[in-house]
């Protein structure tokens, strides 16, 4: 069965079973501070089982992309080295919240494996908890049970805590799991060794398939557990491994998953895989990792210098790097396997398929900035492997890494081959304060959640207030360094919470008498979290939540205004543009998006044109809430990749004809509003990625006016001409016409002093030697004179200590004759400097120096002369 179909009949089945079908979420995480990326499927579900929010659909069913490279689950370093983990790979999952628990889930799995997918059942292997005394839990007797149903009680194997008590994080719903391990070798071996001995011990081919979750505790910040008033099943299995068992492979690598890209890099590197392990896993590397760089870029996160993008950069730079050194790849060759990825995802992740060309581009230039830090890594390895250290320092093999993307095998590799050694526990140390470095800079303890009143969503009146009248649901602390803060939830509230580009509203919260500052107000999952810096005296009476309107309606403005900017640019670039990213607040709006090229001026004019003609026509906000998702689509709204919506959406239109977009976001009443809208800078911000910043209503005014008087002042300095212009531009040709004579004159001068210089030369051990204090009238005139008595004057050697426009400035020239004979003027700038109080340098025949001190001069000549006369 191909994986396609495989994954295809997962859904179906679990469909059969009334479970909703739902699309992966993002595997680039949004509002939450826990996570970078998905790393299991029941990420989105989190607000479900926190009791956040109640699911709409009791059963759900998907394939979630997951990558686990950071945090909790980091798999990075088994990558390539195994058969089984990826970066980023497919989760299948069902779940239940607060439906069916144990007993269907265990029957279903083992239904879908053996009769669906008809994989062997003497060849499975249930492990269920085994109870933890310090915990006060029992062991899991009810899934042992279950499963006893189908295996005989010694493929039933008890796990500990570590492997079969499942947590979300230090915090929250967790429970037991059981988890499905299949034994895919050969008889003759399963023969010798049973599989049971096998199981979770790393062994290629017993690997774990499926984990069933049963979550029915939540674990509070003080280590106690309690039980959820409602019981939840979450299920991951990894697709990869499915298909590995399906298709009867000893590796996920032989699978179909995988087999296209494997083959394409291996005839590229002229290789057959599977005959030298160096190679293969080099190859395997690269197979993977294109599919975490690749589908991290379509959710809209690019590879930069901090964070999630530092991520992905890091997984680029390990794939180039494996290729660099085991396959002979000096060129970028990553992106090309674009083609052969979006065939195989094609009808399953649609963002791919669309935006294949900006995901090539991107990578193509990550390649290209890489492979030129690589080859500078490997000069600077070179020099020290060159030198005559035996060892090399945990610094330096950690700046490798770090830097150059060196993993700490391939610099002891290189060390090895040299002859030399690296400090690895140097190297570990410095690795350690790293981590505890940004470890500290970014320790959050978080209180458990208090209860207010009860209740379980937030209502979001923001859209037609400002201000509410509400109760308090629940607050809790939140210290960072010595900065506590405490964050507090309401039911129903006006303060729009930081998404969308859009900034978090401020404003206050008046409990009876007492008013409390909102600093901010941010989403986690969906919660609508408002951020304040003290608590009231008490939370329980009504709260009246007052949004800052000013602030509000200006960054309403720039919202408004963001996606006119939004659709001008469209019609003016074309159809391409995307949008990348988008920050909008009361000052300023930034929009980011695809595209190729630097806008040319007449482009910008011609899109600030638009938007203010848009602007002026006064179109009326349409706004629609709980539009079906494909309703929306037909209206001509364009998802966001890297966005999660639901099966309901809202829809911002300005003219049906002109925007339609998918929008969460606060807006203004009709475009007037906005009032006047001004770009004030378009640039790069990533590869494939231009950037727009723009101001409106109040800020444009701002802008323009600065504009004005700056030319109010032009006039009046030049005494309010006629013809501004004009003016300026005779003062501009006027200045270029009296530089040309001050060159002149100052040319002539030199080569005055420049004959007077080569009258004094004086015999000293050899040398020519010419001495100058005095004026000079430029740097430039100086430097000629010292190259043309170089030319003239053979054995020579000048000193110059001069003084130009009131500064010292020295200069050292040297006859070749005599650097070859080891005089260096380097040397000898660096003495005289020290008498001007100056550093410089050059090269070893002609160096210069400029100071502070210029009553230094006479000293400066006399030590350079004493030098000259030393040698
Ligand atoms: P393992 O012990 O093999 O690393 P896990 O205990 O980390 O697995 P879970 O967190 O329970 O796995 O994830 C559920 C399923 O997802 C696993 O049973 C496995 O099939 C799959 N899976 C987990 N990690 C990876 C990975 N890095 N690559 C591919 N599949 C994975
Ligand atoms: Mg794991």
């Amino acid at each position: 069965m191909d994986s396609k179909s495989i994954r295809k009949k997962f859904l179906t089945f679990f469909e059969s079973k009334s479970h909703k079908i739902v699309p992966s979420a993002p595997i680039v995480v949004q509002n939450d501070p826990t996570l970078m990326f998905t790393n299991a499927g029941m990420n989105q579900f989190k607000d479900y089982f926190l009791g956040n929010k109640v699911a709409e659909s009791k059963r759900v069913s998907d394939t979630q992309k997951c990558l686990r490279v950071s945090g909790k689950h980091n798999d990075l370093e088994e990558v390539g080295i195994d058969t089984y983990h990826h970066t980023m790979f497919e989760m299948l999952g069902n779940w239940s919240f607060g439906d069916y628990f144990k007993q269907e889930a265990i029957d279903w799995a083992w239904e879908l494996l053996t009769k669906e997918f008809k994989l062997p059942e003497d060849r499975f292997y249930a492990t269920i908890f085994e109870g933890d005394g310090s915990e006060n839990l029992d062991q899991d007797t009810e899934a042992k049970k279950i499963w006893m149903q189908y295996l005989p009680e010694d493929r039933v194997l008890n796990g500990n805590k570590k492997d079969n008590f499942w947590e979300m994080g230090d915090t929250g719903p967790c429970g037991p799991c059981s988890e499905l391990h299949i034994d895919l070798r050969p008889q003759s071996e399963v023969d010798k060794v049973p599989g049971k001995d096998l199981v979770n011990q790393d062994h290629p081919q017993v690997v774990e398939v499926w984990n069933l979750v049963f979550i029915q505790y939540n674990r509070l910040s003080n280590g106690s557990l309690e039980n959820l008033p409602e019981k939840h099943v979450d299920t991951g299995m990894g697709f990869e491994r499915l298909a590995m068992a399906i298709q009867g492979k000893q590796s996920n690598y032989d699978t179909d998953v995988f087999q296209p890209l494997i083959q394409w890099v291996a005839k590229k590197a002229g290789v057959d895989y599977g005959n030298d392990e160096k190679t293969d896993i080099a190859i395997r590397v690269i197979s993977d990792h294109i599919r975490a760089i690749a589908f991290t870029i379509a959710d809209g996160q690019l590879p930069s210098n901090n964070k999630a993008g530092y991520v992905i950069r890091r997984i680029l730079r390990r794939a180039v790097r494996y290729g660099y050194t085991f396959l002979n790849f000096k060129e970028p060759f990553l992106y090309q396997l674009l083609d052969i990825l979006v065939d195989q995802f094609e009808g399953v992740f649609p963002e791919l398929t669309s935006q294949k060309d900006f995901i090539a581009k991107v990578i193509r230039e990550e390649e290209l900035s890489f492979l030129r830090t690589l080859d500078n890594g490997l000069k600077k390895l070179d020099t020290i492997t060159s030198g005559k250290a035996k060892i090399i320092e945990g610094s330096t093999a950690f700046e490798l890494y770090d830097t150059y993307g060196f993993p700490l095998d391939l610099t002891a590799l290189i060390a090895r081959e040299n002859g030399m050694e690296v400090d690895e526990s140097g190297f570990q140390k410095e690795m350690e304060v790293q981590k505890n470095r940004s470890k500290s800079a970014g320790k959050q303890t978080t209180g458990d959640w208090i209860m207010v009143h009860e209740g379980d969503e937030t209502v979001f009146v923001g859209y037609a207030e400002t201000q509410a009248t509400t109760k308090a649901l629940r607050y809790r602390e939140v210290k960072q360094k010595d900065k506590t803060q405490y964050q507090i939830v309401l039911e129903s509230t006006p303060f729009y919470a930081e998404s969308g580009g859009q900034v978090g509203d401020t404003g206050y919260l008046q409990f009876g008498e007492e008013k409390v500052e909102v600093i901010d107000t941010k989403k986690e999952n969906d919660l609508i979290v408002h951020f304040v810096k003290k608590l009231p005296s008490s939370l329980e009476s009504d709260v009246r939540a007052v949004v800052n309107e000013s602030k509000r309606r200006l960054t309403e403005n720039n919202h408004s205004a963001t996606h006119l900017l939004h659709a001008a640019l469209r019609h003016v670039l074309g159809d391409h543009v995307q949008q990348k990213g988008s920050l909008v607040n009361d000052k300023i709006l930034r929009f980011d998006f695809s595209h190729f090229a630097k806008m040319a001026d007449e482009e910008i004019a011609e899109v600030e044109r638009i938007v203010n003609q848009k602007i002026r026509e006064n179109i009326a906000l349409d706004e629609k809430k709980n539009v079906p998702i494909d309703e929306a689509q037909r209206m001509g709204a364009m998802a966001l990749f890297g966005e999660k919506y639901g099966d309901f959406v809202r829809v911002i239109t300005f003219d049906s004809d002109y925007s339609v977009e998918l929008c969460g976001g606060t807006h203004v009443p009709r475009t007037g509003n906005i009032g006047l809208f001004k770009i004030v800078s378009e640039g790069s911000s990533a590869a494939g990625v231009r950037r727009i910043e723009a101001v409106t209503s109040v800020a444009a005014e701002k802008y323009y006016q600065q504009k004005l008087e700056l030319i109010s002042e032009l006039e009046e300095m030049l005494k309010h001409p006629k013809d501004l212009k004009k003016t300026i531009e005779n003062l501009v040709k006027e200045n270029l016409t009296n530089q040309k004579k001050i060159d002149e004159m100052n040319s002539q001068q030199a080569g005055q002093i420049k004959n007077q210089l080569k009258n004094e030369a004086k015999e000293v051990n050899g040398k020519k030697l010419i001495l100058y204090k005095g004026e000079f009238p430029s740097a430039d005139g100086m430097k000629q004179v010292a190259f043309d008595l170089k030319r003239e004057v053979d054995n020579l050697v000048l000193l110059i200590a001069a003084n130009i426009d009131g500064k010292p400035m020295l200069t050292v020239m040297l006859a070749d004759e005599l650097v070859k004979n080891g005089m260096n003027a380097n040397e000898i700038i660096r003495k005289m400097a020290s008498a001007i109080k100056g550093g410089g340098g050059g090269q070893p025949f002609y160096a210069t120096a400029g100071g502070k001190d210029i009553s230094g001069l006479d000293e400066a000549l006399k030590l350079g002369k004493e030098m000259v006369e030393a040698s």
